[in-house]
């Protein structure tokens, strides 16, 4: 099953969206197998952002993201790569559409409140920069039988 790296970022986390923001998802059928409230480390956050680096912003993007609590999470589903990114809408917020988790919550850029992982391969690099192995679950939904 497809996993991807969703995290709930410290503008999420301080305007206390992490409920409703983790509501969405579960609404949508994703299964949720791993989550946690970390302090992201600088270290962790250049591994993650490495495809920004050079970048003006980059350096603004690692002290943010270090800047406060993030809700980090681990989610499982057919294409869930794809379909979460669709959810959380396009990155910069003049673009994502109202009925996405950035279309409905963020007003101001680069303060778009969440990461969701751009491909199976990146998601599998950015779990394991933040979660052991053993803190991934495994379980079944009864309704997956018919899927
Ligand atoms: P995402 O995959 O939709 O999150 O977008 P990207 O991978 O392109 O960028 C990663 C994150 O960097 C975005 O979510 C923004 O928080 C931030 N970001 C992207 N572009 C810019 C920019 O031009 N300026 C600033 N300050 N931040 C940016
Ligand atoms: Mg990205």
């Amino acid at each position: 099953m497809e996993k991807t790296y969703l995290m709930i970022k410290p503008d999420g986390v301080q305007r206390g969206l992490i409920g409703r923001i983790v509501a969405r998802l579960e609404d949508k059928g994703f299964k949720l197998v791993a989550a946690k409230l970390i302090r992201v480390t600088e270290e962790q956050a250049k591994r993650h952002y490495a495809e920004h680096e050079g970048k003006d912003f980059f350096p603004e993007l690692v002290a943010f993201i270090t800047s406060g609590p993030v809700f980090a999470m681990v989610w499982e589903g057919d294409d869930v790569v794809a379909l979460s990114r669709m959810l959380i809408g396009k990155t910069k917020v003049g673009e994502a559409l109202p009925g996405t988790i950035r279309g409905d919550f963020a007003s101001h850029t680069p303060l778009n409140l969440i990461h969701g992982s751009d491909s199976p391969e990146s998601a599998q690099r950015e779990i394991a920069n933040f979660f052991a192995p053993d803190e991934l679950t495994e379980y079944n939904k009864d309704i997956a039988i018919w899927t």
